[in-house]
């Protein structure tokens, strides 16, 4: 038998990392599935109520000393868990893939990718912290960046390296205490990452990961030492976590789930077009808030589909698309195809008819799978099926693509396949997501440029990294300030 990545000998235990020290939650205990095989790879166990109020407290007293320490040594300790992550690169791309269900290939890269991030924040130091100004004469106005305090981040199973890393670094970097809630789907990765903080230097609980699932979530975002929530998942959990943390004044910035819309020109290019939509609907068996999911085909554009189909369909499962999360995701998806054709679209290439890789037939496989003769109000045009499957709409015009994409309640990502200046640019300015790609199938912004969506695919305001992350994880101070021998009189006095 192939295998995927190495499986552990013994099966994985999931601990509790709080002030320092790791420890087994006492709660619940849930299995954790290999998406590849089915087999069990370990188990994880939730925190209690106790046990998370635990971790909140050390996470306040490590910020109130974490605040205080210059944000020159806090990077400092940042850099040093810069060069452990690339050391460690491959344990950590392996042991994502091997919980989530992804190519090592795409777990190396979501690795890289927290990687940017972290050296982003690294670069905090040298920006725009804070700044003065010379009201008027002997009064002056200066701000400053302060930490929030105890902050807390919850994360989904698609990637559980990348997106803890779009809120650790740059809340730690700002000088508060993070707390990590991952998805206990993929509880093992963010494990790693803690031992890699701790062995960095990073001061005892300033980092802390505690597992659980909605209980757990309840009890973080309703502590009141807790100042901040990042949340990324399903739009519905984002919107409840996000009214619930806010309702309790916190601060909250929880991202959705998304929808997004290739829009394809009759005069794109073919390959890049191929290549664009082909990669962003199948890679990481299309589980990523940034794949493609409906192929909004202008006019003669609809030449290309035969061509996208036949790409599609020689992507090889289990070498260069790996599996879904669990069995009732396939299941999902599978019923999700089945009622698409009965209300009268059409398979026009089928993944539910691939065998799994021989060896992996226990596994959660489901090969690229395209719909087409789709109208726009259908569910699998509308909803968010989070899988390997492209819907193909077709409308006569561009402006009529944009109006299919302003309707999606989501606004994740939305690109545009052309090989005009002009009609990018018009789609750039009237498209109503808040990432746009030109030619590219997963428009990702790099970093320093920030991620973030629109609509039901952001709850709240500003982006998760990049200069919005400086801005959600800090608090801007406003210090006014006389000196009574220099200052003159004025209608400010
Ligand atoms: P999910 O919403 O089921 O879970 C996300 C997190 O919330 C997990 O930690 C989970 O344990 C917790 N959770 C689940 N139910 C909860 C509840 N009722 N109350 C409180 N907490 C709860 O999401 P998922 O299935 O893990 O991830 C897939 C989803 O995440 C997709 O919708 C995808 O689009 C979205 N996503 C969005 C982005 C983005 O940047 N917008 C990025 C990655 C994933």
């Amino acid at each position: 038998m192939k295998t995927l990545v190495d499986f552990p000998a013994d099966r994985l235990q999931a601990r509790n990392f709080v002030g320092g020290s790791w420890s087994v939650g006492t709660g619940p205990t849930r299995e954790v599935v290999s998406p590849y095989t089915g087999e069990v790879l370990g188990a994880v166990s939730y925190a209690t109520e106790e046990e998370v109020g635990g971790a909140v407290e050390a996470a306040q007293r490590a910020a109130a000393h974490w605040r205080r320490v210059p944000i020159k040594e806090r990077t400092s300790v940042l850099l040093s868990v810069r060069n452990l992550l690339f050391k460690e690169l491959e344990t950590l791309a392996n042991s994502a893939a091997r919980e989530c269900g992804k190519t090592v290939t795409e777990a190396r890269a979501e690795v890289l990718k927290g990687i940017e991030v972290l050296e982003f924040a690294c670069s905090v130091q040298n920006g725009d912290l804070g700044g003065a100004l010379e009201v008027s004469r002997g009064v002056s106005c200066e701000y400053r960046r302060e930490a929030l305090g105890v902050t807390v981040g919850i994360t989904p199973f698609n990637f559980p390296a990348m997106v803890p890393m779009w809120m650790i670094p740059i809340a730690i970097a700002m000088g508060n205490s993070f707390i990590l809630k991952p998805s206990d789907k993929v509880p093992f990765t963010p494990c790693l990452l803690a031992e890699l903080f701790a062995e960095a230097g990073l001061p005892s609980g300033v980092f802390s990961v505690v597992h659980g699932g909605k209980d757990v979530v309840n009890c973080l975002i309703t502590d009141p030492t807790v100042a901040a929530v990042g949340f990324v998942g399903s739009s519905a959990v984002a919107r409840s976590v996000y009214s619930a943390a806010t309702s309790q004044g916190k601060r909250a910035l929880c991202l959705g789930g998304a929808k997004n819309h290739l829009i394809v020109v009759p005069d794109a290019d073919l390959s890049v077009t191929i290549d664009g939509v082909v990669s962003s609907f199948t890679g990481c068996a299309g589980q990523r808030c940034m794949a493609a999911s409906v192929m909004v085909a202008v006019g003669d554009a609809q030449r290309m589909i035969p061509e996208i189909i036949a790409a599609a369909g020689r992507i090889k499962l289990g070498e260069q698309m790996g599996a879904l999360i669990d069995a009732a995701s396939l299941e999902r998806l599978h019923a999700a195809i089945a009622r698409a054709e009965t209300a009268g679209a059409r398979v026009l290439l089928d993944g539910r008819k691939v065998a799994p890789p021989s060896g992996y037939e226990c596994g959660f496989w489901l090969a690229p799978t395209v719909i087409g003769d789709a109208h726009s109000s259908m569910e699998c045009a509308q909803l968010e099926l989070f899988g390997p499957v492209l819907t193909i709409v077709k409308v006569a015009t561009l402006d009529e693509a944009l109006a299919l994409e302003a309707h999606s309640p989501f606004g994740n990502a939305t690109s545009v396949f052309t090989s005009n200046g002009g009609v990018a640019r018009y789609v750039a300015e009237k498209a109503s997501s808040g990432m746009i790609g030109i030619n590219v199938g997963v428009p990702v912004p790099r970093e320093p440029f920030s991620f973030g969506g629109t609509k039901e695919s952001r709850f709240g305001s500003g982006d998760i990294t990049g200069a919005g992350g400086i801005e959600f994880w800090s608090n801007r101070k406003k210090i006014t300030a006389k000196w009574a021998l220099q200052a003159d009189k004025n209608w400010m006095s």
